[in-house]
């Protein structure tokens, strides 16, 4: 089996990878580089963007922009698959944004013929035989996938981490689904982050309960698809007391995964409780303002709120008219606010107006979990891909792997 990496050797995002085998080719992601890291650029693939695709699929980890931005640009020919929970997200988003980015109109219709697999079920595409395994990350219904062709395997293990809600299966799972491998391709976002994952998630909940307890009005910014997080402040809230709003787009999203029939939606953390969130109203005349009446600023000055707010004018406005000393939170990834990254998101701080808490831990492994992990699968050698330093991966990891560092576009023979 030979392994490519087209792009993302040296950088965050953008990971496009190919696995072939005899002219078949498996490819596993097509995303959107993302602002700040070297731009490799659009590239020309031979069996994926150009050329004979008759043998060719793509599989998508996840919906992450950078995972599953670019798959619109590719001929409509070929099979693309992907989880089916991710893809109902993705659709909501894709159908949130089409008016606003042209490219999300092509999303929707894309969408409706991407085929989906199954976590724990072997699909076979030419020689290949491949294995999704549901993975913890900031993205709900993430995959890794074990790839296997005349007795070569190798583990892709798409963005994930140990230390969220779900990561508790995780190392049954791998005994169960994955066994030994010769190979990992294997993200290490968090190299020069050691500092990003010292808080697990079900300790991140216990901070917001804390915290909804203590200020009457919260205000948290997060990622809409943020799941495990958008669940565990729900849950959170609850248990404060607290109402807990979101936005209609927001709803619809944390609906389809309390209706899917993914694995993970047995757990009570994707279950409504005792009250389900609350939907903001709209105003009848005004689209671009929320609708606030005074029983509703009533209620809210009465029992406090949990408001899950994005950075808009609609959300600015509506933060104005309601009541409250409001406390504001961050939680998502604290570049996006800081001046003079490319990664800055000028609304975005504007609307935090610089105070605010931040309540955050990563949706990516850390380095010592990942030797953990590693020494589970024994594998033969390692290959980084998302990460932007590849050298400090392998001064780190040579003692135990040997670690094969590849530049985009380099091939490499597993065998
Ligand atoms: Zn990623
Ligand atoms: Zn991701």
């Amino acid at each position: 089996m030979k392994l490519t990496i087209h792009r993302g050797t040296d950088q965050i995002g953008g990971c496009v990878t190919e696995y072939e085998h005899n002219g078949w080719r498996l490819f596993v992601d097509y995303g959107e580089e993302l602002p700040g890291s070297p731009k490799a650029g659009e590239l020309q693939v031979e069996g994926l963007t150009q050329g004979d695709l008759s043998k060719s699929a793509l599989l998508i980890t996840h919906y992450h922009g950078d995972h599953i931005g670019n798959i619109t640009k590719l001929p409509d020919t070929l099979p693309i698959y992907m989880g089916e929970v991710a893809r109902d997200i993705q659709l909501v988003l894709s159908n949130h944004l089409k008016n606003v980015i042209p490219a999300h109109k092509e999303m929707v219709k894309l969408l409706q013929k991407v085929q989906t697999f199954k976590a724990g079920k072997t699909f076979s595409f030419g020689p290949f035989s491949i294995m999704p395994v549901t993975v913890d990350h900031s993205a709900f219904d993430a995959y890794a996938f074990r790839i296997e062709t005349y007795g070569v395997s190798a583990y892709h293990t798409g963005d994930f981490r140990l230390h969220g809600f779900r990561s508790t299966k995780f190392f049954k799972m791998l005994e169960q689904y994955v066994g030994k491998v010769d190979y990992v391709v294997c993200e290490a976002t968090n190299i020069f982050r050691p500092n990003a994952t010292s808080k697990r998630e079900s300790a991140l909940q216990l901070d917001f309960e804390f915290l909804f307890k203590e200020k009457k009005s919260t205000v948290v910014y997060l990622s809409s698809t943020n799941i495990d997080r958008l669940f565990s402040l729900y849950h959170a809230a609850l248990k404060a007391g607290r109402p807990f709003y979101v936005d209609k787009y927001q709803k619809d999203i944390m609906d389809i995964v309390v209706n899917s029939k993914s694995m993970w939606t047995k757990s009570p953390l994707y279950q409504y409780g005792k009250f389900e969130p609350e939907t903001l109203i709209y105003h009848k005349f005004d689209q671009n303002r929320f609708f606030v009446s005074d029983s509703f600023k009533e209620f809210l000055d009465k029992k406090g709120y949990v408001l899950i707010a994005r950075s808009s004018e609609r959300f600015d406005k509506l933060i104005e008219q309601i009541p409250g000393e409001k406390q504001k939170v961050l939680s998502m990834w604290e570049g996006y606010v800081k001046e003079g990254t490319e990664a800055y998101n000028e609304n975005l701080a504007n609307s935090l107006e610089g105070t605010y808490d931040y309540m955050h831990t990563s949706g990516h492994i850390d380095m010592a979990d990942l030797r953990v992990f590693f020494r589970l699968l024994q594998p033969k050698a390692i290959i980084p891909i998302h990460t932007n330093s590849p050298e400090q991966f392998a001064k780190l990891f040579h003692d135990e792997w040997p670690v094969v560092s590849l530049y985009d576009g380099q091939s490499v023979f597993l065998n």
